[in-house]
């Protein structure tokens, strides 16, 4: 309390401060504070408590005048507190901090005290003045909080799957366990890479979820990491919005927005999955093989049988002219007869030939076959010591196919290539396929190093039973002529480059429009 001045009898007025505050003022403000405040002499023995006082510690004013502040300890409180307390006001220094206080039922309360020493006109600590208010219930609360904090923390430790919180510059804010093994792995923030990998797969819509804070789904991406094999991770975007915590922004809330990336490695269930599709690919390969044996048997067997049995036709054509009227001639009859069989029985052969297996027109992707169909021939190649370029389209190659046709067809135009390198012996044994989307269609080239195809042959090599080879060599010269026919399947072209002159190039362009196939 400020000082006093000198009394006056005389004033009808109530003594006032050097502010021009009546003194009675000071006393009705202490009296109706919120907070419980108490004055004690120089030792804590309680002069005087104001009403919160004796509220907030269950005494009444009686039972605390005259007793120390010690009244209210719990005993709980570390003693180097109270020496520091002690200490503090001793040096005529105000003092702050919790203590665990006790009321009059000995229910316990969290107590903020400030004690703040009044010093007289000598420079003496005569008095202390102390001011608490119970902070229990806002101590709960940031426990709970601070509880609730660590055991997020620590299930976003434990969990298998890598969580970063990026800020709106995508600088990362926090992140766990999982997350800080990748950095390892990475060389460099991971979650960069990862959303330079999503933006370029999404293009427009990454940039749209971004704006309008949209949640993007599960995605798969693959990076390619230095001196390692790629790895393949499952990204899920989240954004959340957070109001800044700052005072100035107390009654004008500023939002933050932060975006929570997941991310889980995915390589090994991507490596099982691939090893799953070469594996049904090569099944699938090997029974079209079969088929395909089938029908080039079956077809020569028919095509071989038709010559002979032509030049028979003609045969009984010439008897017939030459019979005399109203002559029999049971020769040609019976020849003719046999000429009839035979054609039937050819036709029953043709008819056996077994259709080209049908699978159903799918959005097909050629960079992924292409690579399959090369991994399938990986042995071949290396034992033909064979050195292989393979260059896929930048770009999404899809187009409507027959996947297991197209696979056919790209495993035979690779099998002829390594037979024609094998065939130069020269010291040139290089394979290159590389693909490329145009704006109408997808062109993939198939070159080998070997001998090349006259140009006289180039179209005929397409023929069904041409063959440079020979029967000799078990070709029928159906390869090709298969290939063109799964390409035509497709509404496609195939030929061969007439200017390609290190060995043959074989180019062929299929639309990816729908619509266009002859099935
Ligand atoms: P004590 O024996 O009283 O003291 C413990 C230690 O404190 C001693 O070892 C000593 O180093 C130091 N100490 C105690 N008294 C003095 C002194 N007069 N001079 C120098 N050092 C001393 N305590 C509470 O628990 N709750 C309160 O709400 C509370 N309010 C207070 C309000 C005011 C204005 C003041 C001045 C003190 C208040 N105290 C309060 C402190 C209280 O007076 C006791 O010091 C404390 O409760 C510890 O009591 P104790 O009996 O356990 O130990």
């Amino acid at each position: 309390m400020s000082k006093q001045h000198p009394a006056n009898d005389q004033l009808p007025h109530p003594p006032v401060t050097a502010d021009g505050v009546p003194e009675h003022i000071f006393r009705q403000a202490v009296e109706q504070s919120a907070l419980a405040i108490s004055i004690t002499d120089a030792h804590a023995n309680i002069l005087y408590t104001n009403p919160t006082f004796q509220r907030t510690s269950g005494y009444g004013q009686q039972e605390l005048l005259g007793r120390n502040e010690s009244i209210l300890s719990y005993r709980v409180t570390p003693k180097l507190v109270y020496e520091t307390m002690w200490a503090q006001i001793k040096r005529q220094r105000p003092w702050n901090g919790l203590l665990v206080n006790k009321r009059k039922d000995d229910s316990r309360y969290l107590a903020d005290l400030t004690i703040s020493p009044v010093v007289d006109e000598n420079g003496n600590t005569t008095h202390y003045l102390g001011m608490h208010r119970d902070v229990t219930e806002m101590h709960r609360l940031e426990r709970q909080v601070q509880n609730q904090k660590t055991l997020i923390e620590s299930v976003v430790d434990a969990t298998q799957v890598a969580i970063v919180l990026l800020d709106e510059q995508e600088r990362v804010l926090l992140d766990n366990q999982e997350y800080k093994k990748l950095i390892g792995d990475f060389g460099k923030e991971p979650a960069v890479k990862l959303l330079a990998a999503l933006r370029a797969q999404m293009g427009d819509a990454f940039a749209k979820a971004s704006d309008k804070h949209r949640n993007i789904a599960a995605r798969e991406v693959c990076i390619e990491l230095p001196n390692r094999a790629a790895r393949w991770f499952s990204c899920a975007v989240s954004w959340f919005e957070e109001q800044d915590a700052g005072a100035d922004a107390f009654y004008e809330p500023l939002r933050r927005h932060y975006l929570l990336l997941t991310i889980q490695d995915i390589s090994e269930l991507k490596r099982q999955q691939e090893a799953l599709r070469i594996n049904s690919l090569r099944a699938l390969l090997s029974e079209q093989e079969r088929i395909q044996g089938l029908r080039e048997t079956l077809a020569g067997a028919v095509y071989q049988l038709e010559g002979p049995l032509n030049m028979l036709s003609a045969v009984t054509h010439m008897l017939e002219r030459r019979r005399e009227p109203g002559s029999e001639l049971p020769a040609a009859t019976a020849l003719e007869e046999a000429v009839r069989k035979s054609r039937e029985a050819l036709e029953t052969l043709r008819a056996c030939i077994p259709d080209q297996a049908a699978d159903a027109t799918q959005s097909v992707n050629l960079n992924e076959i292409l690579s399959d169909v090369l991994k399938l021939s990986t042995a071949s190649l290396l034992g033909a010591g064979i050195v292989v370029e393979w260059q896929a389209a930048e770009n999404s190659a899809t187009l409507p196919a027959h996947p297991a046709q197209l696979s056919n067809l790209f495993k035979q135009l690779i099998a002829n290539a390594v037979e024609a390198i094998n065939e130069q012996r020269g010291s040139r044994r290089e394979l290159r396929i590389a693909c490329f989307t145009r704006p109408d269609c997808i062109e993939v080239f198939v070159e080998d190093s070997g001998p090349g195809i006259a140009e006289e042959l180039r179209h005929k090599v397409f023929q069904p039973f041409f063959t440079t080879k020979g029967a000799a060599r078990q070709h029928l010269g159906l390869g090709l002529a298969m290939a063109q026919e799964t390409v035509t399947r497709h509404g496609g072209t195939i030929d061969i480059d007439p200017d390609f002159r290190n060995g043959c190039r074989v180019r062929i362009q299929l639309p990816r429009a729908a619509g266009e196939h002859h099935d």
